[in-house]
C-alpha cells in the first residue's frame, strides 16, 4: 500500500475520533462520561497503546492524563521526548466501570472497529504497548514479565512490549526496568527506518489473543481536541 498523504492521515483519525466520541458498539458505552480515541501527530512514528480511560481520562477525554499519564510523559522526557511527539491511544476507547479488567468482547469490537484502523492510518515505526491487555493484541499468550523491552519485528515494523506506568507506580522496583525498556525505543524506530520495508496491517484481532485473566496543532499535528 503507497504511503499515505498527510491529509489522509488526519481526516481518518479525525473520523474515528468523532465515530468513537458517539460509539454505542459495546456495553461500555454506557458508563463513560467521555470516550478517549487518543491523540498524537498523525505521523508519529511511536505509538503508545495503554489498556483503557481511567477516572481522570474519562473525564477530560484525553488519554494518560493522571498519575499514570505524569509518568509516561517521564519516561518519554527520560529519552528527550514529550508526549506530543507520540500517537497515545488504548485498546478500548471508554472506561470500564470501576476500572475492571475489559472484556473480550468489549476489546474485540473496540479495537477491530477503532484501533486496527488508526493503526492502520499512523503507520507507526514502533508500537509500544503498555501493559498486558495490549501487549496481548500483539504478542499473544506472552508474560509480560518475561518478555517486557524485547522486541517483536512484524508487520514492518516493530511491537515493544513495556509495563503499564500504573505496574511501576505500584511496584516501584520496577522504575530501572521501565527506564531501560524505553532507552530502547530510538533506536528501534531508526532500526525499522533503515530497514525501509513496507509496514502492513496487523493481523486482525481474534478472542484467542485476549488475555485470560493536548497536542498542538499544525499540518503535523493531530490534536483531536
Ligand atoms: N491507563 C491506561 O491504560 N490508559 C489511560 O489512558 C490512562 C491510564
Ligand atoms: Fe465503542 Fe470502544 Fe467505547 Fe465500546 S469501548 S463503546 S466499542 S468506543
Amino acid at each position: 500500500m503507497a504511503e499515505l498523504q498527510i491529509e489522509q492521515r488526519i481526516a481518518g483519525l479525525v473520523a474515528i475520533a468523532k465515530e468513537v466520541k458517539v460509539c454505542p458498539k459495546c456495553p461500555l458505552a454506557e458508563g463513560r462520561t467521555n470516550a478517549v480515541p487518543g491523540a498524537g501527530p498523525a505521523n508519529a512514528e511511536i505509538m503508545f497503546i495503554g489498556e483503557g480511560p481511567g477516572q481522570n481520562e474519562d473525564e477530560k477525554g484525553l488519554p494518560f492524563v493522571g498519575a499514570s499519564g505524569r509518568f509516561l510523559e517521564e519516561l518519554l522526557a527520560s529519552i528527550g521526548m514529550t508526549r506530543r511527539e507520540a500517537f497515545i491511544t488504548n485498546v478500548v476507547k471508554c472506561r470500564p466501570p470501576g476500572n475492571r479488567d475489559p472484556q473480550p468482547d468489549e476489546v474485540l469490537t473496540c479495537t477491530q472497529n477503532y484501533l486496527y484502523k488508526q493503526i492502520e492510518l499512523v503507520n507507526p515505526k514502533v508500537i509500544a504497548t503498555l501493559g498486558r491487555y495490549s501487549m496481548a493484541l500483539f504478542l499473544p499468550g506472552a508474560k509480560i514479565s518475561a518478555i517486557h523491552g524485547q522486541p517483536k519485528f512484524a508487520d514492518g515494523r516493530a511491537y515493544l512490549p513495556m509495563f503499564h506506568p500504573a505496574a511501576v507506580l505500584r511496584n516501584p522496583g520496577l522504575r530501572g526496568e521501565a527506564f531501560a525498556d524505553f532507552a530502547k525505543l530510538p533506536g528501534l524506530v531508526a532500526e525499522i527506518k533503515q530497514r525501509g520495508e513496507t509496514t502492513s496491517t496487523p493481523i486482525p484481532l481474534t478472542k484467542s489473543n485476549t488475555p485470560d485473566d493536548p497536542p498542538k496543532n499544525s499540518p503535523e499535528q493531530l490534536s483531536l481536541f
